[in-house]
């Protein structure tokens, strides 16, 4: 191998939370990091067509639709002026303020930023095609890095279905955060999370909207009762909900993107409808298979994912991977924990430290969440679950229209539900269907983590009125304890928790 521009103990590929989480806490633990990111800006998919602008559209959305609920009760502001130009700058400062963010703090730690794409050219060596401008522009600049210990973490990217037309009115998430169309007929393709948080700020922004499911229900994953409140308050958004359904065709036409579809939901009689805008939704693929991993040995599954041990280990013993592309659930919140253990094995190896280098991801619980309207969020074993694998759970469900603060919000819709272990009385997972469903389903998760009963959880005062009170009284409605509830119709508490509670 030919002299290298640059060498380092760990090289990150991938500048997107799980990279730049990885390469921030190696450098934070005394090692020289080099980071490779093929585009302008750190924050990946994420910051910069993921989470983050996404949740500033949504934030809008949300306002807007509480303002009209307000008329309701008497405060009217009138139909909104809507600036699409504005409300984009607005989400790209967003973006451009968490972005410029991670490149001072990169700096700060002294992270050596690569710009350009990188590809392995050995197992201790990556090439990197140096990029520049808005996109990936290719400058015709090449450098070599030499790396004791490298972490992947290339992220992934949107599905397109193959015979989808080139057209600009057929867009992924990413073409749909730039806000370039305002459409009236909108048909969101896949009806999981990134689709119908999109589906949302489209259609509070004056779209219709269809979707197209191939599944029996939206939102998979989460449970039926939380997916139905979603489901009963979001029932005026959608022209038709299309499940069990394919889209089959398209064609791009005048007078829009015509579409076909085959299934359940697609009506015999029905003629292929035509859409101004329609999103593609149906998946993310691994980017495993383009950075010429074949060339340090690491091996990729023919989807693009890479195995990785529970250190976050490849085959190869010193090149790790995380994020994305490991597998799912693709999430930022598991990347980010993912990069942390690469990094402190590595460090710990590296440095002789012993008990870092036996770091471990062991986190019982990844929480997931839909910032819908109503949001839905879970963690751990789903009700679902539970059934259809035989799992024996103790249920305490606390809906929200006994919710003080719910009801003053005017939005008591809302569920809280936890499930525990009958044998150990510990709490095995949780699911809320309400507003900030995704800001308190930490408690949960951490709940799962610490192994309380519902004694624990119950017996921790939350302050009134809050939503939170919710998920201690879900909890004491397992034991028959919760006095803002009917009285309960039996009153056998849970093993392990009443043993707690009573020591023999
Ligand atoms: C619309 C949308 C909304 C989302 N909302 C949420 C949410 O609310 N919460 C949540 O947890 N998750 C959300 N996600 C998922 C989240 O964005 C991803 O799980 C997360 O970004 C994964 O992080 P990562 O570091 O693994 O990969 P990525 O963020 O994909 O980053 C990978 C980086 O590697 C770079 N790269 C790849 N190959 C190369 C190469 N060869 N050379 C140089 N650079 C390369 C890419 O340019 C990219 O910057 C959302 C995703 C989308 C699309």
């Amino acid at each position: 191998m030919s002299q290298a521009d640059l060498t380092c103990d760990v090289l990150v590929l991938g500048g997107g939370p799980g990279g730049y989480s990885a390469a921030f806490r190696a450098a934070d633990l005394g090692l020289s990091v080099a980071l490779v990111e093929r585009y302008g800006t750190l924050g990946g998919v994420c910051l910069n067509v993921g989470c983050i602008p996404s949740k500033a559209l949504l934030h809008v959305a949300g306002v807007i639709d509480e303002a009209r609920h307000l008329a309701a009760i008497g405060v009217d502001f009138g139909a909104p002026q809507i600036d699409r130009d504005r409300l984009r700058a607005h989400k790209d400062k967003v973006v451009a303020k968490l972005t410029g963010g991670l490149a001072a703090m990169a700096r700060m730690r002294k992270v050596a930023l690569l710009r350009g794409v990188g590809a392995f050219v050995g197992p201790n060596h990556m090439q990197v095609e140096e990029t520049a401008g808005p996109g990936q522009a290719k400058t015709g600049g090449v450098k070599t890095v030499q790396f004791q210990r490298a972490i992947i973490a290339a992220g992934s990217q949107s599905v397109r279905l193959p015979f989808m037309p080139q057209d600009p009115r057929i867009v992924d998430s990413t073409g749909a955060l730039a806000l370039a169309h305002a459409p009236k007929r909108m048909l969101i393709v896949g009806g999981g999370i990134i689709g119908l948080e999109m589906g949302t700020v489209y259609s509070t922004l004056g779209a219709r909207l269809d979707v197209v499911e191939m599944l029996d229900g939206l939102m998979p994953g989460a449970d039926r009762d939380l997916v139905r409140v979603w489901q009963k308050m979001n029932a005026p958004r959608f022209d038709r909900i299309m499940l069990k359904t394919k889209t089959v065709a398209a064609r791009a036409t005048d007078a829009g993107i015509e579409v076909s579809f085959e299934g359940e939901g697609a009506e015999a009689t029905v003629q292929p409808k035509t859409y101004d805008l329609v999103l593609q939704a149906v998946g993310r693929s691994p980017n495993g298979g383009r950075i010429g991993a074949q060339a340090a040995g690491v091996a990729v599954s023919e989807r693009g994912f890479i195995a990785v041990d529970t250190q976050m280990r490849s085959n190869v013993p010193h090149i790790f991977a995380i994020g994305d592309v490991v597998g799912q659930p693709m999430l930022a919140h598991k990347a980010v924990h993912e990069a942390h253990v690469a990094a402190e094995v590595i460090a710990g190896e590296l440095r002789g430290d012993e008990k870092l280098a036996r770091a471990a991801f062991d986190a019982r619980v990844i929480p997931a969440v839909a910032y819908t309207d109503p949001e839905v969020a879970w963690a751990g074993l789903t009700e679902d679950q539970a059934r259809a694998q035989g799992i024996a759970v103790e249920k305490g469900l606390f809906p929200w229209a006994a919710s003080g603060r719910a009801i003053a919000n005017g939005r008591d819709e809302g569920l809280t539900k936890l499930l525990f272990d009958p044998g150990t009385g510990r709490i095995v997972g949780g699911g809320i269907v309400g507003t900030h469903a995704g800001d308190m389903i930490g408690e949960v998760a951490l709940a799962i983590e610490m192994g309380a009963d519902a004694f624990d959880i119950g017996g921790t005062i939350h302050p009134h009125p809050t939503l939170g009170e919710s998920i201690g009284m879900a909890a004491e409605a397992v034991h028959g304890a919760c006095t803002d509830l009917p009285p309960p119709r039996r009153s056998a508490p849970i093993l392990g928790a009443s043993e707690k509670r009573n020591p023999p």
